[in-house]
């Protein structure tokens, strides 16, 4: 099996954790990722499992209930999950890197002492309300509206394709709207939503092509009246706030989406060994051979956009370019091999329970979610100045 450990360059902490995931993604997640799959059932005991190893607190600090480590943790965390199950990998990065750490970036201290230690032990989850019907790629157009009435927020508006929102664990979530103009521009702030607030409701969950055991609602918010004081972060930063978020998030969903990458690319090493076609092992044949070796070399790439992503990241320089980059290319490495295998694996790609089947559903995702890839080309273009 190929090991991205490989690469040999990784300290010890970072291994040791990626190994760590690793055997719980193989004996606790992926015996039941087919069963979730078909019934559309959330995961709740693999999500308690990933709580209880503290992975919903990899890159928040002790003070708060984290783990003390580092965003490439969560990455490497969601490569491991993303090879066997998507909708679990997804589950986590939305609850981390879209749910927590919107708190903790732009949180004042009584909002994390309220809500973080619930988020990061994985208790509770939080949502990230940017999408709306009319405000996707174009998130700016925002319509949902926040009103200051005395020292409360009333929200109306409504809300899309949210991940996390509608769990019997779901607590939060953290909704953009307008709350006034600014030289007859949209003022977009970030405020803090309970889920248990009269007015908003979780609509009954999408049927989608995949990600099948990861929930996704559309929201309402009728007069949802919270305090003043769940503003989170400045007023009018919203929108910029949560694009931070989203830079964050693509090197998150590069990582997952090289876990699937190399999830296909294993599946099919050993599926090519032992399937005989013309009494002999369909591997032997050059054309699957190199069909693979071109798997292999997507994933590769794709890992070391995503590390090069995070390094810049962690040591503080800029990484937005680098951010597109990684989420452009491994997003199409999971799509083309998740294709290539169910080509592979002949009737039974095709077969729902195959572990390859499912990474053909869930992959068209990951170069839409997060920013479609044509909005990480025009984020690339703008880089460069065009
Ligand atoms: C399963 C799932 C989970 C999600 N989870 C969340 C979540 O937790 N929180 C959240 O806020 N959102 C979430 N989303 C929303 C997701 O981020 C959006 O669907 C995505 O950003 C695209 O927006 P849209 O669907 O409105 O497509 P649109 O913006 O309408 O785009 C339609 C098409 O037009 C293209 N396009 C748009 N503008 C341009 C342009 N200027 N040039 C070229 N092409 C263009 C797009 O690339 C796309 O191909 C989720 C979506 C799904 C399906």
């Amino acid at each position: 099996m190929t090991d991205f450990l490989s690469t040999g360059t990784l300290p010890d902490e970072y291994r040791e954790l990626a190994l760590t995931v690793r055997d719980f993604a193989n004996q606790v997640v992926a015996p039941v990722a087919a069963k979730h799959d078909a019934e559309h059932s959330f995961p709740y005991e693999v999500v308690k499992g990933m709580a209880d190893m503290g992975l919903f607190g990899l890159p928040f600090p002790e003070e708060f209930g984290g783990m003390g480590g580092d965003y490439f943790a969560l990455c490497l965390a969601l490569e491991e999950l993303g090879k066997v199950d998507q909708s679990v990998a997804i589950t986590l990065e939305a609850g981390v890197s879209l749910g927590a750490m919107p708190v903790y970036r732009f949180g004042n201290d009584k909002q994390k002492q309220e809500w973080l230690p619930q988020l990061t032990s994985g208790r509770a989850l939080a949502a990230f309300g940017l999408t709306e019907p009319g405000a996707g790629s174009d998130a700016g157009g925002t319509r949902t509206t926040a009103v200051l009435d005395g020292d409360s927020w009333i929200i109306n508006g409504s809300k899309q394709f949210i991940t996390n929102s509608g769990t019997d664990i779901t607590r939060l979530v953290t909704v953009t709207a307008v709350t006034g103009t600014t030289e007859g521009k949209k003022e977009i702030s970030t405020i803090l939503v309970p889920t248990d607030t009269p007015g908003f409701v979780a609509e009954p969950a999408y049927n989608k092509v995949g990600w099948n055991a990861s929930d996704t609602h559309p929201l309402s918010f009728t007069d949802v009246r919270v305090p003043a004081e769940n503003l989170l972060g400045e007023r009018g930063r919203g929108y910029a706030n949560f694009l931070r978020i989203l830079d964050e998030g693509r090197i998150a969903i590069a990582a997952l989406s090289v876990g699937a990458a190399q999830g296909c690319v294993d599946e099919s090493v050993r599926y090519a060994k032992e399937r005989e076609a013309f009494g002999r092992p369909i591997g032997s044949n050059q054309a699957i051979a190199f069909k693979i070796a071109r798997m292999e070399a997507r994933a590769h790439a794709a890992r070391a956009a995503y590390y090069d992503a995070a390094a810049l990241m962690l040591t503080g320089k800029p990484f937005k370019k680098q951010a597109a980059i990684a989420k452009l290319v491994a997003s199409e490495a999971a799509m083309d091999n998740a294709r290539d295998a169910t080509q592979i694996f002949g009737g039974y790609g095709f077969m729902n329970e195959y572990a390859v089947a499912r990474h053909y559903r869930d992959s068209k995702i990951l170069e839409i979610g997060e920013g479609t890839t044509e909005v990480q080309l025009m984020l690339i273009g703008r880089e460069l100045g065009l």
